[in-house]
């Protein structure tokens, strides 16, 4: 495979090229194929841009139809059909029968630009500027996400001041025993601690980037009635865990807690098309016109595709029962091969976001990663130190083909530990 003009052109920036080298052309479901015609079973989902697959007819289908009419493609923040359609369906689908109030605020379209948003709403809010980050969370590259952001690979990268962050242990950071919501309410509450108190408090239930490290519901209970104690603003990032991946729609479903501002990009469009939204407790929507603006914010052909995956998946129960299935077939195998080489692993996650950790060496998942990629499955590593295989399979597809992808990377533990 040529890869060659990659190399020669693109940026030494280049990152999952590297960790995934061939050329890709097309993609339906869960079945990337390369220009090669070799097919890859496909178990990252572009970090969790693609939960529902590639190329999904029934969205193609709205989409194409989408732009056939000569729907407007490009509108800044005007109102369009497009946009209203997608704000109804929102509502109707997610916001409403959960009893959510949140408003909506169209950001530009990465994660980080979301988590920015968040953070500046949070500070102009509360009138301070701290916020409180934890251990090994990740929430994008740009200067204030970057802030939030745990990794020093990425923390080298800023060449300027990281400021008004600082970071606390996430649930389990210090074992099973150390109530870390409990360490953070006594530094909040000391008027001596050291510790200003903040604007804005940001979590991720389930750490995708980190490791898989997952929040238990009481923590999360715990934090958010910490954060109302002391008003200080909940941010939930649901960039990675949200839209499905948990097993419900919004990760923090599952404890009860409803955030201040929750933040939502990569899946939320359906498509894989950059769009991302936040939102905000009206009561926090303090925001004057165009305080914070962009060109590309809420693109319409993002909001068909966003609209025809609620409309195709979120209103259909089975689909949630068969995230729960898929759910339940990969931890299953995980936690057997974990099993078969309990020197080697450990098992942890929820939902489809279910990490195999190497406890044996910090190369194993990175090891297993490569050579899964040469049997045909593409997974990727997370973790302080790699040592996590991440796996994010669709949250829908046949069967057989979550299964096949399972093996392979069966195959591949037992040939990497076998080597
Ligand atoms: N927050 C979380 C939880 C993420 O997983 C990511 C991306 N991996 C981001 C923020 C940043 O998103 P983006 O890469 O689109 O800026």
């Amino acid at each position: 495979m040529d890869l060659s003009v990659f190399s020669s052109m693109e940026s030494e920036v280049r990152s999952y090229v590297r960790a995934f080298p061939t050329v890709f052309d097309t993609a339906r479901g869960s079945t990337i194929t390369d220009e090669a015609g070799r097919d890859y079973i496909d178990f990252f989902c572009g970090a969790g841009a693609v939960n529902y697959g590639h190329n999904h007819p029934a969205i193609k289908k709205d989409v194409l139809e989408y732009l056939a009419s000569d729907g407007i493609q490009h509108a800044l923040d005007m109102a369009t059909s497009a946009k209203r359609t997608f704000l109804e369906t929102f509502s109707e689908v997610i916001l409403a029968p959960r009893g959510y109030a949140y408003k909506v605020q169209f950001t530009g379209p990465t994660g980080a630009n979301v988590v920015e948003a968040a953070f500046k709403l949070a500070r102009l809010a509360t009138g301070r500027t701290g916020v409180i980050a934890f251990t090994h969370g990740y929430h994008g590259l740009s200067m204030g996400a970057l802030a939030a952001t745990a990794n020093s690979w990425f923390r080298d990268a800023a060449g300027a001041h990281l400021g008004d962050v600082v970071f606390h242990p996430y649930d389990g950071y210090y074992g099973d025993d150390i109530d870390t919501v409990k360490m953070l309410e006594k530094l909040i509450e000391d008027p001596s601690s050291g510790l200003d108190l903040p604007a804005a408090v940001i979590v991720e239930t389930v750490q995708g980037e980190g490791g898989v490290n997952v929040a238990s519901a009481e923590w999360l209970r715990a934090l958010r009635e910490l954060c109302t104690k002391h008003g200080i603003v909940l941010i939930a990032d649901e960039i990675q865990i949200g839209v499905g991946r948990s097993g419900d729609f919004f990760g923090f479903e599952e404890s009860g807690i409803v955030p201040d501002m929750v933040t939502l990009s990569k899946s939320i469009s359906g498509y894989g098309f950059p769009l991302s939204l936040l939102l905000i407790n009206p009561e926090l929507d303090v925001w004057k016109p165009a305080m914070h603006t962009g060109t590309f914010r809420g693109n319409t052909v993002a909001l068909v595709s966003a609209t025809s995956a609620l409309n195709n998946f979120w209103r259909d129960p089975e689909f949630v029962a068969g995230i729960a299935r898929r759910s339940e077939l990969v931890r299953a195998r995980i936690d057997s091969i974990a099993a078969r080489y309990p020197e080697h692993f450990a098992t942890r996650g929820r939902g489809l976001l279910q990490g195999l950790v190497g406890i044996s060496d910090n190369e194993l998942a990175g090891r297993i990663s490569r050579k899964s990629f040469e049997l045909g499955v593409i997974v990727e590593v997370s973790g302080a130190h790699d040592e996590v295989l991440k796996l994010m399979p669709a949250l829908l597809g046949d069967e057989e083909t979550l299964v096949r992808g399972l093996d392979v990377i069966e195959s591949a533990v037992d040939a990497v530990l076998a080597a």
